[in-house]
């Protein structure tokens, strides 16, 4: 029941290292597979998506975050006749590439690693994981997956300019990536705005009326809920609103990618790939809808003062392991060492720090560093 414009698994490009045909899945299940598999997978558990622990320990984590990107995709994909399995390998892959302590670990280690003259990147960090750093199988490193697995990876979220990243070649910068790839940045986003929203209000961060002020989209659906019912408490009517705003995306979503593919007449995916921009966007209005949560989450969430002690612990932490071992490499686990001999010590310090956990990391700070200069890692209830 694919669409005409939809990925076929028969025709993949296939992967780096020949496999034979498995008898019951196909080559995306099996890539989903791997990647549940994997251990940057299972790591997402104990990796921060906005809130530390020290909140609460029913908000989101990576993982969590990660398996409802996954939910709101497939049904997208399903509704558009996409093929399903990819967008599932893809949504549950798109976050392993992320370091400890979310946004702001990503930040320190960039910027630990511009001091070195090269940068961090989740999405190059991520290829690298399923290339590279994951060993499971025997015949090869990595995970082998499929091309268009990797090249998801690479091109959901961000175009990279093929002249500054010509080992990417191999994954045809100047087209754009299927429908199925493109789907993963906005059902991402559909998933934090909203989760944020739900879990920035149950940490009282936000309030009722800030939201509804802040994110008018939100206060109507309010409206409606509190219209139906009158009597429940607030949290419920929190709810039923943010469930309605969910809805409201997805199906502006569903909907416009159909515009989006009739207004250009595309009938194949090599029209997807080459047509001169992305088809996978909102509407205008719920493209201002969108934006509006955006900077209502960045104003009074992600940079408001409360979330500060994390941000600064993730900040130390980070940069000051990572002198660390720049100064004291025998430090470092062995197989590092031994990496260290091919690759800038620089890159391979990142790499380390990049796959820890956020509780991995704190032990690695309390081993070099002391227990005393950690702020966040201590329960506050
Ligand atoms: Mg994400």
């Amino acid at each position: 029941m694919l669409a005409e414009y939809a990925v076929r698994v028969e025709q993949s490009r296939g992967r780096r290292f020949f496999e034979p045909s498995h008898p019951y899945r196909n080559d995306f299940q099996r890539d989903r597979d791997r990647v549940i598999h994997s251990r940057a997978f299972r790591r997402l558990e104990a990796k921060t998506q906005v809130f530390t622990r020290r909140y609460s320990d029913h908000f989101r984590n990576r993982l969590t975050h990660t398996i409802e990107v996954a939910q709101i995709a497939r049904t997208i994909a399903l509704q558009l006749g996409l093929n399903e399995d990819l967008v599932e390998a893809l949504a549950l892959v798109h976050d392993v590439g992320h370091p400890p302590f979310g946004h702001a670990g990503e930040k320190a280690l960039d910027a630990a690693m511009r001091a070195h003259g090269s940068f961090f990147d989740h999405n190059l960090h991520a290829l690298r994981i399923v290339e590279d750093f994951e060993m499971r199988y025997a015949a090869f490193r990595g995970l082998n997956l499929t091309f268009e697995v990797r090249e998801g990876i690479i091109k959901h979220s961000h175009d990279y300019d093929a002249r500054q990243f010509p080992e990417l070649a191999e994954y045809m910068l100047e087209q754009r990536p299927p429908l199925e790839a493109q789907l993963i940045d906005l059902a991402d986003e559909i998933a934090y705005n909203t989760a944020d929203l739900d879990d920035g209000y149950e940490a009282h961060l936000l309030t009722l009326e800030s939201v509804c002020a802040g994110v008018p989209v939100f206060g109507r659906f309010y409206d409606e809920a509190e219209h139906t019912y009158p009597s429940v408490m607030e949290k419920l009517k929190f709810n039923e609103a943010l469930k309605r705003l969910l809805d409201h995306m997805v199906g502006d979503l569903i909907s416009n990618i159909q515009k989006q593919v009739q207004g250009a007449a595309i009938g194949s995916l090599e029209e997807v790939r080459a047509c001169p921009h992305r088809l996978v966007t909102f509407s205008p209005a719920v493209e201002l809808e969108r934006s509006e949560t955006k900077k209502f989450l960045y104003a009074n969430l992600y940079f408001s003062a409360a979330l500060d002690p994390e941000k600064n612990d993730a900040e130390r932490v980070i940069s000051e392991l990572f002198d660390l071992w720049m100064a004291h490499p025998e430090n470092l686990p062995s197989s590092y060492q031994e990496k260290a001999r091919q690759e800038p010590l620089s890159r391979v310090v990142c790499d380390y720090i990049a796959g820890m956990t956020d509780n991995y990391i704190y032990e690695q700070y309390e081993k070099y560093c002391g227990k005393d200069n950690v702020v966040a890692n201590t329960e506050t209830g």
